[in-house]
């Protein structure tokens, strides 16, 4: 084994490849715009799908009533009920509820899960107390969102495309999961219909727009990531035969599969081919929280094989994909202390490296680092792109007012310092004087609420 110092080369490197500077986080910015351009020209023109929403009328603030919202995307659904006040009451009440869904209703038939979550909602509607009033005469309305690849005809129907996520249920692709759920409630014998399906970014950009007219734009950086945005309608080519009135609308853009310019190393190729699925999803791969540790360990990988930096044995943990969590880079860029004491202990319980030196703890935090600071930026450049583009739609009308970028998702709420980098690649591709227009700001589970204000606002009694 050499001796440590062949380490200093693979680091020099990682830094040299990973630094994303301004020129890279331009070229980036630009292509994210221009991937748009052709994602709304035609599908399948670039790789960003830009996935209209068919929402048309966005929540104002006005909207009273019972409305429920029901979240599908995960092992978990919940299930939501809010009584919404208007423009001076706002949220009177709201409650929640979570189901998780057995094994076998995820590789069983469509039938069954959506009775599942029918009969689910059925009883949560029976605890409906007094505080909530449904008007005389009329059905109990559902914002459904559905965190799955749909093609989405109108804003309350959606053909799935696949399941994804540990979903392997028989027979729903190619079909309508609105109708699904309908037909479903129908046989639970619960009165409702499903008045909009919704992307959880779109709910998100929903929710927070709820409370401020100046959002603009909504981004999730959570296990995944993905960032929707307001659109007006005029200028979407490939909807021009739908013969819109002009307004605004929302786009998915289904960034995550973005990837032209990005600076990627051999550790993220490699970890590409061994993917489920190589060659997709190469920005989310670069910037989100299912990947960053990964990508970590992959470089520690080739560092213990060519050195003795974790003693003179291979760490045997260190060979098992995924072990090391992007929580646990969090842990470790927290450590502030001189011994790296905190670095220690997760070196030792993750990677089983009992007694790590200084040296292997300090370069462990500078990769982490490395990694982490590269993904902040792109995700940076990622958003001044959609900015960018909004601005030469409509000049004056995001950098010449206050203009909201609503942020949610655990990576983003829980790692100070990716924040930190993100927002710094903002301000040095915008500028002082425009990147003081653009107010980043958290919107904690936005997208329940936002579902529920989308049935509202496309309340079919309205
Ligand atoms: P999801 O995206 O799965 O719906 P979240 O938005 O809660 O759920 O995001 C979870 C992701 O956030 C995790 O996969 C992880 O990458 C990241 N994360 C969670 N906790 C932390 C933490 N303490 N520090 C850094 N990242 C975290």
């Amino acid at each position: 084994v050499a001796p440590t110092s062949a380490i200093a080369p693979i680091l020099a490197d990682l830094r040299l490849r990973c630094a994303a500077p301004l020129p890279v986080l331009r070229r980036v910015a630009d292509a994210m715009a221009s991937g748009m351009r052709a994602g709304l020209a035609d599908d399948g023109a670039g790789e960003l799908k830009m996935i209209p929403s068919h929402v048309y009328s966005l929540p104002t603030g006005n909207e009273t009533g019972l409305f429920y919202a029901l979240d599908l995307g995960g092992t978990n659904f919940r299930v939501l009920r809010v009584q919404l006040g208007g423009k001076d009451k706002r949220i009177i009440d709201t409650e929640f509820e979570q189901v998780s869904i057995p094994r076998e209703i995820m590789h069983g038939i469509t039938e069954d899960l959506f009775d599942f979550i029918a009969s689910g909602l059925s009883r949560f509607v029976a605890t409906e107390g007094d505080k909530f009033h449904l008007p005389q005469g009329r059905k109990r309305e559902l914002g459904f969102t559905f965190s799955f690849p749909v093609n989405q005809t109108s804003i309350d129907s959606g053909i799935l495309i696949k399941w994804t996520k540990g979903f392997a249920v028989s027979r729903t692709a190619g079909k309508d999961v609105v109708a699904c759920l309908n037909a479903a409630m129908e046989r639970q014998g619960l009165d409702m219909r499903v008045s909009a399906l919704v992307n959880d970014t779109v709910g998100t950009l929903a929710g927070a727009r709820y409370w401020d007219d100046d959002v603009m734009v909504a981004v999730i950086l959570g296990t995944g990531t993905n960032a929707c945005y307001i659109q007006r309608t005029e200028a979407i080519p490939k909807l021009q035969h739908l013969k819109l009135e002009t307004g605004n609308t929302i786009i998915n853009t289904e960034w995550g599969a973005f990837s032209d310019g990005l600076p990627l190393t051999e550790f993220d190729r490699e970890m590409d081919d061994e993917s489920i699925n190589p060659g997709e999803q190469i920005f989310e791969k670069t910037i989100s929280g299912m990947y960053l540790g990964e990508i970590v360990r992959r470089v520690l990988v080739k560092m213990a094989e060519v050195s003795d930096l974790f003693g003179h044995s291979f760490p045997k943990k260190l060979a098992e994909p995924f072990v090391l969590r992007t929580p646990h880079l969090c842990a470790m860029q927290q450590d502030t202390s001189d011994n790296l004491g905190e670095v220690e202990s997760i070196l030792s319980d993750v990677i089983g490296v009992s007694q790590a030196s200084l040296l292997a703890r300090r370069v462990t935090v500078e990769v982490s680092d490395c990694i982490i600071r590269r993904g902040g930026r792109l995700a940076g450049a990622g958003i001044v792109g959609i900015l960018e583009k909004m601005e030469n739609d409509s000049r004056g009308h995001i950098f010449g007012r206050r203009t909201v970028v609503a942020m949610d998702g655990g990576l983003y709420e829980k790692y100070p310092q990716y924040r930190r980098y993100m927002k710094e690649a903002v301000a040095e591709l915008l500028g002082p004087e425009r990147s003081n227009r653009i107010a980043i700001e958290h919107t904690k589970d936005g997208s329940g609420i936002g579902a529920a204000l989308l049935a509202a606002a496309n309340s079919k009694y309205a």
